[in-house]
């Protein structure tokens, strides 16, 4: 446990350690997001514990708007709900089950069961929307004409980017689209589908795009602007 703490206004408490350093000539502070949130502090050792923690204070507006956009992400246990296109599934840790076992319930919802090891539960999670989103993305792809079919598809986990096309021919993905409704998955694909034939974001372009889409381009890019974030607050 860490000795100093920032406590946001929201009440979260977050860690802050403090490195003395010799040659060091100010108080600097950096921010830390993701699993383990806390702050560390670089200061010269003439300079206090307490000089830095006023520093920290100095800064807190700073501090706050960066923690408030960095938000936690959902860690998801057996009995927790995900989103998959435009399921809702609930994952279920059973040891008893080989790989996965995915089943549809009578109120329309569905189960995943994973067995294995239980610490890997959201490994065998994202691995189960990689395998069938790939699937999805191929049936997709197989109802446009063959001239827009890309050489390879692979899925990624960028932060940036929903879909890239290489030169070599070779589409991405990211599989956090399968967290996303269908359609807006389906737009992503046509999207990159599109830029087989026209490299840019020209009105030829998005032509296209409606033209392999169909109506609701619109409202698939408008979802993706709102809620894109989200998909990264899980797993
Ligand atoms: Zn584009």
């Amino acid at each position: 446990m860490s000795e100093f703490e920032f406590i946001t206004s929201t009440g979260e408490k977050i860690p802050i350690t403090i490195n003395v350093r010799r040659g060091a000539r100010n108080i600097t502070l950096r921010p830390k997001a993701g699993d383990n949130r806390h702050i560390e502090i670089t200061r010269p050792w003439i300079a206090s514990n307490a000089a830095a923690i006023r520093f920290v204070e100095q800064k807190r507006r700073w501090l706050e708007r960066f923690f408030a956009n960095a938000p936690v992400r959902r860690h998801l246990q057996s009995g927790d709900w995900f989103d998959f296109l435009d399921m809702r599934v609930m994952v279920v840790y059973d040891a008893g089950v080989r790989g996965n076992k995915f089943v549809l319930n009578d109120d329309g919802t569905h189960t995943l069961f994973v067995g294995g090891d239980a610490g890997l539960i959201e490994n065998r999670v994202r691995m189960f929307i990689k395998t069938e989103l790939l699937k999805h993305i191929q049936e997709i792809i197989h109802t446009v004409p063959r001239d827009f079919w890309p050489r390879r598809i692979c899925l990624r986990d960028t932060s940036s980017r929903w879909g890239s096309r290489s030169t070599t021919g070779t589409m991405s993905f990211s599989w956090r689209l399968g967290l996303a409704p269908y359609d807006v998955m389906r737009y992503v694909v046509m999207h990159e589908l599109a830029h087989t034939k026209h490299m840019d974001h020209s009105p030829e372009f998005w032509a296209t795009v409606r033209e392999l889409y169909g109506f609701g381009v619109e409202r698939a890019r408008r979802w993706l602007n709102t809620y894109g974030a989200q998909l990264h607050q899980v797993l």
